[in-house]
């Protein structure tokens, strides 16, 4: 066992810092307000800072650092560690360091697709030339997919899609929808659903725009009235999809953002340093830094749970309950850390974002709204425990 990292992957890591202090506008930490774990809160989910992103995506896609994780066949550098790193860092500045397309998208179409999808799509997200959304959740089917109502009707050459998704993270920004749709509506649970790639610009696609929590335009609502999507866009097998998506889910379960955890527990550190509490500094306050130690020890744990998936995934595994576990404690620790952080920064940590009196630029009213968002994306703690239960403990699926 070998705690350290390579002298390549530390260089690595100072390459990659290098690069997000050079790219990173100088009033960066102003206006990117991320939230460990949220989902409501990331700045590559916001229509502000869309330029940005896709100019960022374009870069990123130059340095070959889109496609970390991949094999070397398809651009990769065949290193989830590497991966694991670059994810680190970018999310310590709170920057998009990648997207659905090369963090979800791409790696399912590796272990899925056909080699027509893979010849077709691969490139383009290596290249951060496109950006997916996810186009799973309806109004009444979230934790159960099987359950979704929207069709796909086969029409030759293509599918005729009907139907409505909600939560759709980014839909308002992405140009292409990754959507599971019903093709066999007699077949039984999870053997009648096809996963399938969608153009945002198709005629029939209605997106409207859904303000979150924190005041902030991350997911919609999508309407599908007679789309037509050709069947070479079919991801995996047709009614297969079910399937692919446990496989697209596992790679949304890798993306907590855990760099972002590291910052918020810095800016905490500092500002208990920094500001003064009955007439000494906050950071000799008893109840503040047994707050901040606890913090910094399941931080410690979240970092232990996140070199060893990547460290497993290097070794050929796919890690099924990894990613359950990664998602579920890192999410958890989102809401925790910002329990802890309003409590350290007090009655101003209520203010909201904009005041001259919020601490940390308002980072923590809004971090505190948002991490509501953490443990119901991508599959809820619940349905997080339960595949625990089975995947981990052996338990009876019911
Ligand atoms: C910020 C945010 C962004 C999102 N973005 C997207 C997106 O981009 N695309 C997308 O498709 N969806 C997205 N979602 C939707 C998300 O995937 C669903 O909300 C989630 O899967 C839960 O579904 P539901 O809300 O329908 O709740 P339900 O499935 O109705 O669940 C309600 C409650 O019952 C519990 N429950 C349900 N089933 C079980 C079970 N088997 N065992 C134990 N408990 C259970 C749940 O844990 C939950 O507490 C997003 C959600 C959020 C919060």
């Amino acid at each position: 066992m070998n705690f350290d990292f390579t002298e390549e992957e530390k260089q690595f890591r100072q390459e990659v810092e290098d690069f997000a202090k050079t790219e990173l506008p100088a009033d960066w930490d102003e206006k990117a307000l991320y939230w460990p774990a949220g989902y409501g809160t990331l700045p590559g989910l916001e229509k502000e800072f869309k330029e940005f992103h896709d100019e960022l995506l374009l870069k990123l896609g130059r340095k070959g650092w889109l496609t970390i994780g991949w094999p070397e066949e398809y651009g990769g550098m065949n290193s989830m560690i590497k991966h694991a790193i670059f994810d680190d860092v970018m999310s310590y500045h709170r920057a998009p360091g990648g997207d659905v397309s090369n963090a979800i998208a791409g790696p399912t179409i590796l272990l899925v697709g056909s080699d027509d999808l893979k010849k077709e799509w691969l490139p383009r997200i290596g290249r951060g030339e496109l950006r997916f959304w996810l186009g799973y959740s309806e109004p009444n089917a979230g934790s159960d997919l099987a359950s979704i109502k929207t069709r796909a009707v086969d029409n030759g050459d293509e599918f005729i899609l009907n139907g409505q998704k909600i939560w759709s993270s980014g839909a308002h920004i992405a140009d292409y929808a990754w959507v599971l749709a019903k093709t066999d509506p007699d077949a039984p649970r999870y053997a009648g659903e096809t996963l399938m790639i969608v153009d945002n610009k198709s005629p029939g696609i209605t997106i409207r725009p859904i303000e979150n929590i924190c005041g902030i335009c991350s997911f919609n609502e999508v309407f599908f009235d007679d789309v037509r999507v050709p069947k070479k866009n079919i991801v995996g097998e047709v009614n297969k999809g079910f399937y692919c998506v446990m496989m697209a889910l596992l790679y949304e379960r890798l993306f907590v953002g855990i760099g972002a955890f590291r910052r918020v527990l810095d800016e905490l550190v500092e500002f208990a340093k920094e500001t003064e509490h009955n007439g000494q500094p906050l950071a000799k306050d008893p109840l503040t830094r047994d707050k901040l130690a606890a913090m910094a020890i399941e931080i410690e744990i979240l970092y232990g749970f996140y070199w060893k998936t990547a460290w497993l995934m290097d070794k050929g595994q796919v890690p099924v309950l990894e990613a359950s576990v990664l998602k579920l404690f890192g999410t958890e620790l989102g809401r925790k850390l910002a329990g802890a952080a309003m409590e350290i920064l007090g009655m101003y940590g209520q203010l909201k974002r904009g005041s001259k009196w919020a601490p940390l630029r308002g980072l923590v009213s809004l971090g505190y709204m948002d991490s509501v968002s953490g443990p119901i994306g991508a599959g809820t703690s619940e349905v997080q425990r339960g595949i625990i239960a089975t995947r981990g403990l052996g338990l009876p699926r019911k």
